[in-house]
């Protein structure tokens, strides 16, 4: 199918593009990478009066260490986080999770403020948002606001953004005394949404873990921070016999559903199955660099 008829404009800057969204009411859509967007158009599941593609706008892909953040630009690719070393040294469980998203062809393309806007529950770069405790900036009409991932994602496929407002940046605190980490995603083929998915991240100090931190995907509307399987895990030593207790912990916040995928047991036990082997691995890289 083709999409319904709107009008286009290429702003060449964030103020611009901010003025044009205002001034559509809410029947105006913002287009990044295009990747989400373009089938919505083509579906006729969206039926914007005007698409404001941000494409022209300059200053909006960056990756850059600011202290002991990394500022990331809305229109940063997919695929320039993947091969970033900045990315990789700084915030590994993103690099680690890039490979992952969609296909080459499409980490070309779609950028990290398109998938964070899009809000899908499955998809990675969210729930890393989530992971990391970021900070995604906006700018509407009235000035900018710093909302916090958690606040972000409202349910699947919706934000808590204004109709008027743009993400222009995402800052990523780095977690500097977290030594271990690892990320586990299932998905039906590679490069397909997520069954399922985990990220988990450890800091050790003498012979026990000091904090942690857990985010999951893919197993309820939005991307979520679990606090209570990372309270569990604090002071706890590693082993698989924590591995285990924290599978069960993570198994037990967890009411996920059943789709056309899967049923809700099979999703439940998916994702017990990945926490400890992501924690086993997270463990192992943290206890290692103590050695
Ligand atoms: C076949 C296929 C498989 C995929 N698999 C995965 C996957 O496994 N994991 C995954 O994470 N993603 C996957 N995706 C989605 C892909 O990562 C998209 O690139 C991403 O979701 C949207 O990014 P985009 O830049 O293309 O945004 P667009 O498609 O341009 O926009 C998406 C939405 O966000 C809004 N938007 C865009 N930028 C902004 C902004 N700066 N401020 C406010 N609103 C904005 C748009 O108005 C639109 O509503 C897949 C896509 C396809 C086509």
């Amino acid at each position: 199918m083709k999409p319904a008829a709107f009008d286009y404009v290429a702003p060449n800057s964030l103020e611009k593009a901010v003025e044009a969204l205002a001034a559509a009411n809410g029947d105006g859509k913002v287009l990044a990478g295009g990747q989400s967007l373009m089938p919505l158009l083509n579906f006729r599941m969206t039926r914007p009066a005007i698409v404001i593609d941000l494409m022209h706008v300059p200053g909006m892909s960056f990756i850059e260490l600011r202290g002991n953040r990394i500022a990331i630009g809305a229109m940063t690719r997919h695929a320039d986080l993947e091969f970033s070393d900045l990315i990789a040294t700084q915030l590994p469980v993103m690099a680690a999770a890039m490979p992952h998203v969609a296909h080459l062809a499409i980490r070309n393309k779609g950028t990290i403020g398109g998938s964070l806007s899009h809000a899908d529950p499955a998809a990675e770069l969210p729930m890393l948002a989530v992971f990391y405790g970021a900070t995604i900036k906006v700018q509407g009409p009235g000035g900018h606001r710093d909302i916090p991932a958690e606040e972000f994602f409202v349910s699947a496929l919706t934000n808590c953004l204004d109709p008027d407002e743009i993400v222009f940046e995402i800052d990523f605190p780095v977690l500097t005394s977290h030594t271990g980490w690892a990320f586990e995603e299932v998905a039906r083929r590679f490069g397909d949404f997520a069954l399922a998915s985990i990220a988990v991240s450890l800091e050790w100090r003498d012979t026990r873990i000091a904090d942690a931190r857990v985010a999951v995907m893919g197993v309820a509307d939005t991307p979520l921070r679990l606090r209570e399987a990372e309270a569990a895990l604090q002071g706890a030593p590693g082993g698989s016999e924590t591995a285990a207790k924290f599978a069960e912990v993570v198994r037990s916040c967890l009411s996920p559903a059943s789709d056309i995928h899967v049923s809700a047991e099979y999703r439940r036990n998916l994702i017990g199955t990945l926490a400890e082997r992501a924690f086993t691995t997270a463990w192992t890289g943290a206890a290692g660099e103590r050695r």
